[in-house]
């Protein structure tokens, strides 16, 4: 699953590329979408902004409607100029948007809805998202009470769930924890104030810095961490897909196992965590 950090900047992109501009033409092979589409069409509409609120992007366009998409594990958004070729099938196309100088086009986002102000202020999931930590109003104190208060659940799966703390995917979950050199086994209440204080702020760092790299620049975005051989995650990961590689830090092999009740994959240092 993407991190917060990427769907900030697939916002951020999406925000650039199509922000202010009158839609020109709407497609979707998603019914719920084409449906409001027939009723209130997106075309001839603006886009008023678009952004990131944990690992949901928000796209508004003028006249009240909201466009929710979530990624899950294989969806994406990409940027492209008018008659640009897609570096994706067809068959995966879920939605584009074209604007006179954009076309923005969404493959295999599996969640994806119209909603209007006041269905969004009532949203469920958007509703119980915790702190976010990419927006601007996080709250700090806010976050670490949450953490403290899952007392008996492994503090990798703690991290890992958006009502706790909004913003953590798989990778930064083992990155975070063995910077901090908190084991991922321990359970959440173990864990004094300022070490979960270490983990928020820890974590802010990594999803900051890396939603501020312009990566993904104003060109095509592909919807995960470019994959130049700088940004090869093996070479820039602490433990994250580094099983049985020697720590970077004490030379241990790391570890990897299934966590929590979707068994993602943790990775950590046995010596350092
Ligand atoms: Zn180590």
């Amino acid at each position: 699953m993407p991190e917060g950090d990427t769907i900030f900047r697939a916002a951020r992109t999406l925000h650039r590329a199509l922000a202010g501009k009158t839609i020109l033409r709407f497609e979707s092979m998603l019914p719920a979408l084409t449906r409001v589409h027939e009723d209130s069409p997106v075309t001839g509409r603006t886009v008023e902004n678009v952004e990131s609120r944990g690992k949901h992007v928000l796209m508004r366009f003028s006249g009240g409607l909201v466009l929710r998409t979530h990624m899950r594990m294989n969806g994406s958004w990409h940027i492209y100029r008018p008659g640009e070729a897609w570096r994706r099938a067809r068959r995966d196309m879920r939605i584009v948007l074209a604007t006179p100088d954009f076309e923005a086009v969404g493959f295999n986002i599996p969640v994806a809805e119209f909603l209007t102000d006041r269905s969004l202020a009532r949203h469920d999931e958007l509703r119980r998202l915790g702190p976010d930590l990419l927006s601007d109003d996080f709250d700090e104190a806010d976050a670490v009470a949450r953490i403290r208060a899952r007392h008996a659940t492994e503090i990798g799966e703690v991290l890992l769930n958006q009502r706790v703390l909004a913003g953590i995917g798989n990778v930064y979950k083992s990155e975070v924890l063995f910077a901090c050199r908190v084991n991922p086994f321990v359970a959440a209440g173990t864990l004094d104030e300022a070490a979960v204080r270490n983990l928020v702020e820890t974590a802010k760092k990594f999803l900051r810095v890396n939603a501020s790299s312009d990566l993904a620049a104003m060109t095509t975005y592909t919807g995960f961490r470019r994959t130049t051989r700088r940004d090869d995650p093996g070479q820039r990961l602490w433990v994250y897909g580094r099983a049985r590689q020697p720590c970077r830090r004490c030379g241990t092999p790391i570890r990897v196992r299934a966590q929590g009740g979707n068994a993602r994959l943790t990775y950590w240092c046995p010596g350092c965590q």
